[in-house]
């Protein structure tokens, strides 16, 4: 738990969000400036800065959100969907608190 992180703060309920999934461990959650007709973010309960600060401890933890996404992609009704981890200030991160964005549901998202 950091003091002064945002998604630390919606995580303990003193920043209401859309929350659409919940366990011990994870909090889905969708973004407040949505890029897509459906996009939420899956974070992790504990606090950790981004993908670069992980290390093998969080591995279970990682794969459990990365096999979460399809799960909730397809209960928020997509066929398919668009996962983002922006990592570090370069990788254009925002919130610094890992988060794994999932878009879906419009047929404009571009080609990479
Ligand atoms: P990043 O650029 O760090 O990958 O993405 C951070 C995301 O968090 C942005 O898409 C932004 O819209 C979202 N966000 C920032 N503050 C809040 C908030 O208070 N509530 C919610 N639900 N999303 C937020
Ligand atoms: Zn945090």
């Amino acid at each position: 738990m950091n003091g002064d992180c945002i998604f630390c703060k919606i995580i303990k309920g003193d920043i209401p969000s859309k929350k659409i999934y919940e366990d011990d461990e994870v909090i889905v959650f969708n973004d407040i400036h949505p890029l897509a007709p459906v996009h939420f973010m899956l974070v992790p309960k504990l606090h950790m800065e981004s993908l670069a600060n992980c290390s093998a401890e969080h591995q279970a933890l990682l794969g459990k959100m990365l096999l979460l996404a399809p799960k909730l992609a397809a209960e928020q009704g997509l066929q398919g969907f668009r996962t983002m981890i922006n990592t570090g200030r370069e990788g254009g991160q925002e919130v610094f608190h890992l988060h794994v964005h999932v878009f879906g549901g419009g047929s404009s998202l571009p080609k990479t």
